[in-house]
């Protein structure tokens, strides 16, 4: 069975075959066969354009011409200075370097810069440039890029050669530092499908990717996309991205401490089972739970589904009611915990016209009513 390279679904008819494709770096010194068929698939699920057959044998290498054009070696001269100028990045590491075309402008525009290459042919070629590389491939998510964490990164037309592209990704993200930023650059599909160029399909390339998949595979791998603009007479899809970090939850704790001590003081106010509260839904429930309330404290819960009246609150046990019944059995006062709901709520206790207070409690403050 094949399976999508990204999001895992069953691929099953290729949408295109191309016939008797040749190898982009398949040049033979005799008659012998060596090209088949290419099949590609789109995911019926996340659409990225794929092969779903073996990669090349050369697939862990970067083979490009050693000359860069000149009209190539212009752009990426700009666009590594506008990255470094842009993001204050110190050290950063090109995975896939080759024989270090794109490596040498890198280091002329920071000293700091590394290089990954699985070629050591390649590799030879870098160290005779006195360039800084490494030996190694990103095949496991904990793979170690020596010299590692790198504050950002460069990948350029490589990922498309990856049979586990998501692997990769995360071995990088895994061997960044925190808030790092990288330059990832594909092959354009958008253009492909545009222009119907099939010329574009090549065993080599395991992967054609438009923005939109692009996007989800680094979002997948833990990138945030700062954006993704095509260039190159439109050839190439040029992503900017950020490490993403995992969310501050430190707060969190102080904001149980809070909640709990404004209900426990309020409840210094009020005698005991004299307080009700509005609203048996998420928030309510938890907040009862948390300030270890119980019918012996809360004279019942107040809540307009009927499905949830004359049932105990899940945790504290405490009576569930209609707002009828509140009318007819009053305390001395009512606590709103119903979220956005609030404020409704308030209002309508308020046209009942009765002589108890009104409190409410919404994103950890409590307000007095009335
Ligand atoms: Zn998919």
């Amino acid at each position: 069975m094949k399976n999508c390279k990204l999001c895992g679904n069953t691929l099953t008819k290729p949408v295109f075959v191309l016939p008797n494709t040749p190898n982009a770096q398949g040049f033979v010194a005799q008659r012998i066969r060596s090209a088949g068929n290419l099949e590609i698939f789109e995911c019926p699920c996340c659409h990225l354009v794929q092969l779903a057959c073996k990669p090349v044998n050369y697939y862990k290498e970067v083979i490009r011409s050693t000359n860069v054009s000149k009209e190539m070696r212009t752009l990426r001269l700009k666009q590594f200075k506008q990255f470094f100028k842009k993001y204050k990045c110190k050290k950063t590491i090109e995975i896939g370097c080759g024989t270090g075309d794109y490596l040498e402008i890198l280091t002329k525009v920071n000293n700091d810069s590394f290089g990954l290459e699985a070629g050591k042919k390649s590799i030879n070629v870098c160290k005779d440039k006195d360039l800084k590389v490494f030996e190694g491939y990103l095949d496991k998510e904990n793979s170690k890029i020596q010299k590692a964490p790198y504050d950002s990164f460069i990948m350029m037309n490589f990922l498309e050669h990856f049979p586990h592209p998501l692997t990769a990704l995360k071995a990088i993200y895994n061997n960044l530092s925190v808030n790092a930023y990288g330059i990832i650059e594909v092959p354009n599909f958008e253009e492909t499908i545009k222009e119907s160029n099939f010329l574009d399909f090549v065993p080599d390339h395991l992967l054609y990717f438009t923005k939109d998949t692009l996007a989800l595979m680094l979002g997948l791998a833990g990138f945030e996309v700062i954006k993704i603009d095509s260039v190159f007479h439109e050839y190439i899809l040029q992503a900017e991205v950020k490490k993403r970090s995992n969310h501050s939850y430190t707060a969190f704790n102080a904001e149980v401490l809070k909640n709990k001590k404004q209900i426990k003081d309020l409840l210094k106010k009020i005698p005991n089972r004299e307080l009700a509260i509005w609203g048996a839904g998420h928030q309510s429930l938890t907040l009862m739970s948390v300030a270890g309330l119980d019918d012996k404290k809360i004279k019942y819960v107040i809540d307009s589904a009927p499905f949830k009246q004359n049932k105990l609150t899940p945790a504290t046990f405490i009576p569930i009611v209609s707002p009828l019944y509140f009318k007819q059995n009053l305390p001395k006062a009512v606590l709103v915990i119903a979220g956005g709901y609030n404020s409704e709520i308030v209002q309508q206790i308020k046209k009942y016209n009765l002589k108890i207070k009104v409190f409410s409690f919404d994103k950890g403050i409590l307000k007095n009513e009335k």
